[in-house]
């Protein structure tokens, strides 16, 4: 067969531990045999990382504005203990973290569906894709401890030095305040970044926050997203045959659980933190979780929403095989490849990635697949594979499709 071929480099951001392991493994096993992959390569591995000063991170974030399309492989957040491990001179920020401040985009997550690993939720049928808003609110707050009796209020002094005043309480003793914050242009972004995705998608949009207790604050992210939905998106999304509707979220909540899934999720920022760990547990394994980083220009970052698995990697350091999912990480790079062949008109590519989701959920289906899985799957009859295996036996069926 002849190898497909790619027009514009895809930016391959490299990661650490058990992770890296099995990205090499895709790439030789999966991608390599059957595409010529053009990628353009940054290391963000951590030695990588600590030898530049973190430049790689910031220099890979600024391919993928260029190129507009980079898959990502799990990387290492450096806490203390990572410091001591990896002799780091500093203990550098979350790369994920980097990416976004960078990008300014939304983080849209959703299961991997397959026959045998079934939702807690029995109705749920198809994907709910959780987006969440990634700046503000209570992750930027400012927080005091009041000691006792005694006012509190907010204040806004305008640029021309006028003050505006509201009493958040009068304390008669002890007590505790926080102030948090949004920027109506952080809010714009993401609504349009969850519209864009809807259209893109062919799914409808659903929005929630509590602005019948928050009239002010909540409020604004309602109307945000109504005016940007009703000035830009209303014709487009009638032509796709889809909808938006905002709700309360406990409103949401119910539905949402009630629902078949199928459509996206907008989280404001806590609520996206908390609801995507339960969508993610309810519906089987985070191993089966995908992510991806839309910008509000149309820039597009695809990873696993896993971290690095570091337990599974101490293991193969010990020289023993793992059982680790790769599927996650299969599905960044089917979903960069994707679009990468939209955008750029290759119809073979785009097939590819299609295929290759097909063998991977295929051999899942025929009760192949690793112990996370197997542990939680209804098939009666399977076989736990190591890492390898699983991989090779995706690419036997692979092979078989194309
Ligand atoms: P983790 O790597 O997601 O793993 C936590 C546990 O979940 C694993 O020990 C394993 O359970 C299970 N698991 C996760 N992915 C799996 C897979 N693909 N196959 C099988 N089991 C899987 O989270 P962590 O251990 O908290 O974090 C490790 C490192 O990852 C940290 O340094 C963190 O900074 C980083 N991290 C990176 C990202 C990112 O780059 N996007 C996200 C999160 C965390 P068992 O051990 O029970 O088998
Ligand atoms: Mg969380």
């Amino acid at each position: 067969m002849e190898k497909i071929k790619m027009a514009t480099p895809l930016v391959e951001m490299d990661g650490d531990e058990m992770t890296r392991i099995l990205w090499q493994t895709i790439k030789d096993e999966l991608l390599l045999p059957f595409v010529e992959l053009k990628t353009e390569y940054y290391d963000l591995g951590l030695a990588c990382r600590e030898q530049t000063g973190d430049q790689v991170t910031v220099d890979a974030a600024m391919a993928t504005k260029k190129y507009g399309v980079a898959v990502k492989c799990a990387t290492i957040t450096p806490n203390a203990a990572r410091v001591e491990e990896y002799g780091l001179s500093q203990m550098w920020k979350s790369p994920n973290g980097t990416i976004r401040a960078l990008l300014d985009g939304t983080v849209f997550r959703a299961p991997i569906l397959v026959k045998g690993i079934e939702p807690y939720i029995r109705n749920w049928e198809k994907p709910i894709t959780l987006a969440r808003h990634a700046y503000g609110d209570v992750y930027k707050a400012t927080e005091m401890k009041i000691p006792g009796k005694g006012r509190c209020e907010l204040v806004y002094t305008a640029e021309d030095g006028s003050e505006t005043r509201s009493l958040v309480h009068a304390f008669e003793g002890p007590g505790i305040v926080q102030g948090m914050h949004n920027v109506n242009a952080s809010i714009e972004d993401f609504a349009r970044c969850c519209f864009n995705f809807g259209l893109d998608t062919r799914q409808d949009v659903w929005f929630a926050s509590k602005d019948t207790i928050s009239k002010q604050y909540d409020h604004t992210f309602k109307d945000i997203f109504q005016e940007i939905f009703d000035a830009e998106y209303k014709d487009r999304f009638e032509e796709a045959g889809i909808t938006y509707f905002y709700t309360l979220i406990d409103d949401a909540v119910a539905r949402v659980v009630k629902s078949k899934g199928g459509y996206i999720w907008a989280c404001k920022n806590y609520d996206g933190d908390v609801m995507s760990d339960m969508v993610a547990t309810a519906f089987g394994s985070l191993a089966m979780m995908t992510s991806v980083l839309v910008s509000p220009d149309g820039k597009y970052e695809y990873e696993a929403a896993h971290g690095t698995v570091q337990r599974h990697y101490y293991q193969h350091l010990e020289g023993k095989k793992t059982s680790t999912n790769p599927v996650a990480t299969i599905f960044a790079w089917t979903g960069a490849l994707r679009k990468r062949g939209q955008l750029d008109g290759l119809a073979d590519l785009a097939e590819f990635a299609g295929k290759l989701e097909q063998a991977t959920i295929e051999t899942i289906e025929a009760g192949k697949m690793t112990k996370d899985l197997a542990a939680i799957t209804s098939l009666p009859e399977v076989t736990v594979c190591d890492s390898e295996e699983f991989i090779g036996a995706i690419r036997k069926r692979l092979s078989a499709l194309l």
